[in-house]
């Protein structure tokens, strides 16, 4: 039985996103920079390991061991993320590079390095699949975080370059765009009173979203339940992308 590894899988949606997809019955090794991951991951009962999805060297080891430890990878999601408040004029070429390798080049790169086991999995009658977490900031524009606007709208072309090419191969490759979702990434401008009601009122369904609302997405997509979907997107958002302003 192969498994999923799941990116960011310490806190708000990442980790919402395992625990979904154990739910229901998947095996996934959790991954994360912070080191919180091991607990998140030894509370699911799956394995857990601290990996920065930057760092080019040590994924290949990474990918191996996971491989290891699920006895094959049938799926990625790709949820850890980052985002600088850094308009026109705020950011350098680092800030820049940084927002783009772990929201956009670190699924590039995961995804090559996993394709031997998703081929595997699918030439074995799996159904193997990848789900990148976008955003609504992918489709629309927010004027404060345009590195982070581009690498989400960039995850978009990637879903659809890879379901091109994977395709053939029985490799299904989605995206989500979530809206606003109660995470420690979020939780910045929610604490800022106009902010977190601007949020509301933009959603026709009145509310911030939850993690879990978005890994229902997100466990479906990675299902057999998906299995004529490819190189496309679910926009879970409370109906905000769908309404003029
Ligand atoms: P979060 O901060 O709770 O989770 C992000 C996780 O990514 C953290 O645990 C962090 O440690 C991990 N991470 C960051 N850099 C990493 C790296 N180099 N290697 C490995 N792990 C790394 O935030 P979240 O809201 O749950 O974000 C999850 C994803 O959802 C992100 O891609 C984010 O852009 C996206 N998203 C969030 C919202 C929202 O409103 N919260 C909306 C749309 C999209």
């Amino acid at each position: 039985m192969s498994g999923v590894v799941v990116t960011g899988a310490a806190s708000g949606i990442g980790r919402a996103c395992a625990q979904a997809l154990v739910a229901e019955g998947r095996r996934v090794a959790l991954w994360d920079i912070a080191p919180a991951v091991v607990d998140v991951a030894e509370s699911l009962g799956m394995p857990g390991a601290v990996v920065d999805v930057c760092d080019d060297a040590a994924l290949p080891a990474a990918v191996a061991a996971a491989a290891e430890a699920l006895d094959g990878i049938d799926g990625l999601v790709h949820a850890a993320g980052r985002v600088l408040p850094e308009p026109v004029g705020a950011y350098t070429g680092e800030s820049w590079d940084a927002v783009m390798a772990v929201n956009l080049r670190a699924q590039a790169m995961l995804v090559q390095l996993m394709l031997p086991h998703l081929e595997t999995v699918s030439r074995a009658g799996g159904d193997p699949a990848v789900v990148g977490i976008s955003s609504i900031e992918g489709l629309t524009a927010n004027p404060f975080i345009p590195a982070y606007c581009a690498s989400k709208a960039g995850l978009l072309g990637l879903t659809r370059s890879m379901a091109a090419q994977l395709g053939p191969a029985g490799i299904r490759v989605n995206a989500v765009c979530p809206g606003f979702i109660e995470t420690p990434m979020l939780q910045i401008a929610l604490d800022v009173e106009e902010v977190a009601a601007g949020f509301v009122a933009a959603a026709p369904l009145g509310r911030i979203g939850q993690p879990a609302e978005v890994a229902q997405a997100v466990a479906f997509l990675m299902s057999s339940r998906a299995s004529f979907i490819t190189g496309t997107q679910i926009v879970v958002d409370g109906g905000v992308t769908a309404r003029h302003p």
